[in-house]
C-alpha cells in the first residue's frame, strides 16, 4: 500500500512523501526546502528515489539541487527549461511509475503555465494537485487566464469522487472564510469548516481533501449554483459560467 504524509515546510506548504509499504526508498513532491526532508528521510533511515515537481515556482522547487546532490534521485516535472535538475519532463497524457505505482499526468494551466498535476488512478486515486486546486479554493491566477484555470479545474474533476486531493498549502480555513461570503447558505461547507477548524487547532493538516466533498464546498466548482451566482451577481459579469468563474477569481484576489 502507498501510503502519503506531509512534511510541513516554510509557513503553509506541505512536501507529500510517499511511501510504498515499507520500503526505504521514497518519494516526495514539490520540495520546496531540502531541510525537512532530509531530516525526516535521516530520522526514518529511508532514502529518496523519486521527485515530482508540479510547477516551477520556488516554494516547490528549492530544495531540488540538495536532494539531487544527497540522494540522486529521479526527477519528473513539467517541461520548463527553467527548472534545472529534472530528468523526465512530462505534459498532458505521459505516464511515469512511482515506487511501482502509475502516475498519469494533466496539464493543468492557470496558476503557472507549466503546471502539471500527477494523478495514481486507484480506490481511491491520488491526486497530486500543486498549487491549481487546494481544498476550498484554487491557484492565484499568476500566468494563466481564467479560462486556462477553469479547463484545468474541470480536468481534475473529471476525476472520481473519492480521489484523494493532496494540495501544496495549508490554505483551507482562509479559502472557506471567502466561501462563506461567497456562498452563504451552505450547510455542508459550514459543517467541514468547523472540522478544519478543530484540525488546526490541534495543528493538524486539513488535508488531503476528496473530489466529492470539494464539490460541495468549493466555490471554484460551484459557480452554476443559484446562490453562489447570486452573491457574484454584485463583484461582476455572471452571464455565463465562465464570465462567473472569472468574477470570483478575481473576487478573491481582493477579498
Ligand atoms: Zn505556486
Ligand atoms: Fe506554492
Amino acid at each position: 500500500m502507498l501510503t502519503v504524509k506531509p512534511i510541513p515546510a516554510f509557513q503553509d506548504n506541505y512536501i507529500w512523501l510517499l511511501r510504498q509499504d515499507s520500503q526505504e526508498r521514497v518519494a516526495v513532491v514539490d520540495p520546496g526546502d531540502a531541510k525537512p526532508v532530509i531530516a525526516w528521510l535521516e530520522q526514518e533511515n529511508l532514502t529518496l528515489d523519486t521527485i515530482l515537481i508540479t510547477h516551477h515556482h520556488q516554494d516547490h522547487t528549492g530544495g531540488l539541487q540538495a536532494l539531487i546532490e544527497r540522494y540522486a534521485p529521479t526527477v519528473y516535472g513539467s517541461a520548463n527549461d527553467a527548472i534545472s535538475g529534472i530528468d523526465h519532463r512530462v505534459g498532458e497524457g505521459d505516464e511515469c511509475r512511482v515506487l511501482g505505482r502509475r502516475f498519469e499526468v494533466y496539464a493543468v494551466p492557470g496558476h503557472t503555465l507549466d503546471h502539471i498535476a500527477f494523478h495514481a488512478p486507484g480506490t481511491p486515486g491520488l491526486l497530486f494537485a500543486g498549487d491549481t486546486l487546494f481544498s476550498g479554493g484554487c491557484g492565484r491566477l499568476f500566468e494563466g487566464t481564467p479560462e486556462q484555470m477553469r479547463d484545468s479545474l474541470a480536468k481534475l474533476d473529471a476525476l472520481p469522487e473519492d480521489t484523494l486531493v493532496f494540495a501544496a498549502h495549508e490554505y483551507t480555513l482562509a479559502n472557506l472564510a471567502f466561501a462563506a461570503a461567497a456562498e452563504p447558505d451552505n450547510a455542508a461547507r459550514d459543517a467541514y469548516r468547523r472540522e478544519c477548524q478543530t484540525a488546526r487547532d490541534l495543528d493538524r493538516p486539513t488535508l488531503p481533501t476528496t473530489l466529492g466533498r470539494e464539490r460541495q464546498i468549493n466555490p471554484f466548482l460551484r459557480v452554476d449554483e443559484p446562490g453562489l451566482r447570486e452573491t457574484l451577481r454584485e463583484q461582476g459579469p455572471v452571464d455565463d459560467s465562465m464570465a462567473a468563474f472569472a468574477t470570483l477569481r478575481a473576487w478573491k484576489d481582493r477579498f
